[in-house]
């Protein structure tokens, strides 16, 4: 097939992505059953690669190897310090151009997102594995706490055998974060990535094959959510961090409900953007449209629902589509894209279903991004007028989000509180206070005023999910902290 080369940008012919492969008990392997699904290049169509999943046996070994690995204990018994090392050493590894570049364009390639996000991606991993070092070395995971009867040892063990299960989209970000919290608990784990955009963390895995852990501590297994459920009925398996749909988190819940297994489980939303009558219209517009854009909206914090005073619609709409007129919408690899294509067919479909439902029920389409001479997945960012609030309460990931209106702050309020997802919230008014007050009484995990990223925040807080967005929190510390119990050895005096 002759695929067309953007401008500006790697080509698509030069990109080597790698094959997938498993990494289990210290080796690789061919993953060994059936094709998995046939990877296209989201820009234009053209096949990429044929993917496959592990089989039964493939998947047996790796239970069998992360087991031994936690009952040898060989990783556990690594003093944090010890581990931090070896964390520095990935962190030093990933942050080469050969590696973060790779992953870079395998991102962009495999999942449209455009090639100047997954660099910043990309750029970002080897502080995930530093951050988590940091923490070990602190001395967070052993300490002699002073007690009335006598001085306790505080130590927080590997809870067992770890799955980790991350989703197609920022596979780079998520995966990387899974993998450093695991080894930096002590905890010999199982990655399956996404059969979707397995690249990165097959990267990874070449990076940490080169550092002789002991046997069984990271394994990769490439599939799709059979082979992800598989593992996860396991009785070995004794902790799950899984970032993915609700339908995979009910899944797993109830497999486990009976083992008690410790879960993080990281899912969608429907997030809302409240512009109050006193915004700054120009920023709130900004941040409207980096809602819309970023990542494709293929994100899991991305603006799900608009709500605004109904004072200001009128002249907000005016300049958000002003904006939207200037987004750049092209090939993902091309370096002046904001924005590029959804990452495959079906999910193209399912969003042009979405936007199509909300129009037969009498919704207005807003949208001025120019769509690209390209042959791919590409929906322009846009926004939904006149379909009422219970006509938008699921998630459509990807850049297409509902106006509803209000007229006083409790209205604002019982619409952003009127979905059962809980992730992210962003408040936009000049007024730093009352914006602090209404923030905190949004049910979700995480709110920005007068600005789109939460990236600031995830040094320092965590980054929680409320109702159906999950279980659990992530954060360097929580995540280790996840994957850990609390156990105590106190000497009497
Ligand atoms: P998905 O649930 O289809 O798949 C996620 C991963 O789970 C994949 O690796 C898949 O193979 C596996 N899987 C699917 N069903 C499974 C099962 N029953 N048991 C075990 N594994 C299973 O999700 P997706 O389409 O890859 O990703 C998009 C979803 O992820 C969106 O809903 C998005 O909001 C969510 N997400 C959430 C966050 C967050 O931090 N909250 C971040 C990124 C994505």
């Amino acid at each position: 097939m002759n695929i067309p080369e953007p401008d500006n940008a790697v080509s698509v012919s030069e990109i080597q992505l790698p094959s997938p492969r498993n990494y289990i008990d210290g080796s690789f392997s061919e993953p060994a059953s059936a094709p998995g699904p046939l990877l296209h290049d989201p820009n234009t169509g053209g096949v990429l690669q044929d993917q496959r999943v592990s089989d039964g046996e493939q998947i047996a070994d790796a239970l069998a190897a992360v087991d031994k690995a936690y009952r040898v204990g060989a990783w556990e018994e690594y003093s944090p310090a010890e581990r931090a090392q070896v964390l520095e050493l990935i962190a030093d590894r990933l942050a080469a151009p050969e590696y973060a570049e790779k992953m870079a364009l395998a991102d962009a390639l495999t999942t449209g997102t455009a090639i100047r996000v997954t660099r910043l991606m990309a750029s970002l991993v080897p502080f995930v594995f530093r951050g988590a070092a940091a923490y070990i070395r602190g001395g967070e995971l052993q300490q002699m706490l002073p007690g009335k009867a006598g001085e306790v040892e505080y130590f927080r063990k590997p809870w067992g055998p770890s799955l980790l299960i991350s989703p197609w989209n920022g596979p780079t970000a998520i995966g990387s974060h899974k993998i450093a919290s695991a080894l930096a608990a002590g905890a010999p784990c199982i990655l399956k990535p996404s059969e979707w955009t397995p690249h990165s963390a097959l990267i990874m895995a070449e990076v940490i094959a080169e550092l002789d852990l002991p046997r069984g501590t990271f394994q990769l297994v490439c599939g799709n959510g059979k082979t992800g459920a598989t593992m996860v009925e396991d009785p070995r398996i004794r902790a799950i961090s899984f970032t993915g749909g609700i339908a995979g988190g009910q899944a797993i819940a109830s497999a486990t409900a009976g083992r008690f297994v410790p879960l993080q489980l990281e899912l969608g939303g429907n997030n809302p953007l409240v512009v109050m009558a006193d915004a700054d219209l120009d920023a709130a517009a900004e941040g409207i449209v980096y809602g819309l854009t970023n990542l494709n909206a293929q994100w899991c914090r991305a603006l799900g629902r608009l709500l605004v005073h109904r004072s200001v619609k009128d002249d907000l709409l005016e300049i958000v589509v002003d904006k939207l007129r200037n987004v750049k919408m092209g090939h993902s690899l091309d370096e002046t894209s904001d924005m590029g294509p959804l990452i495959h067919k079906d999910h193209y479909q399912l969003v042009q279903s979405e936007i199509d439902r909300l129009q037969s029920l009498g919704g207005n389409l807003i949208s001025a991004t120019p769509l690209p001479d390209l042959s791919g997945y590409f929906i322009a960012p846009t926004l939904v007028d006149g379909c009422t609030p219970e006509q938008s309460l699921g998630e459509i990931f990807g850049p297409v989000a509902c106006i509803h209106t209000f007229d006083t702050e409790e209205e604002a309020l019982v619409l952003a509180n009127g979905t059962a997802y809980g992730l992210a919230a962003y408040v936009y008014s000049k007024d730093e206070q009352r914006a602090r007050v209404f923030a905190r009484r949004i049910r979700c995990g995480g709110v920005k005023i007068n600005g789109f990223s939460l990236l600031a925040l995830s040094g320092v807080a965590p980054r929680g999910a409320w109702g159906v967005s999950g279980l659990g929190e992530e954060g360097t510390r929580q995540s280790i902290d996840f994957f850990t119990g609390a156990r105590v050895v106190g000497v009497s005096p």
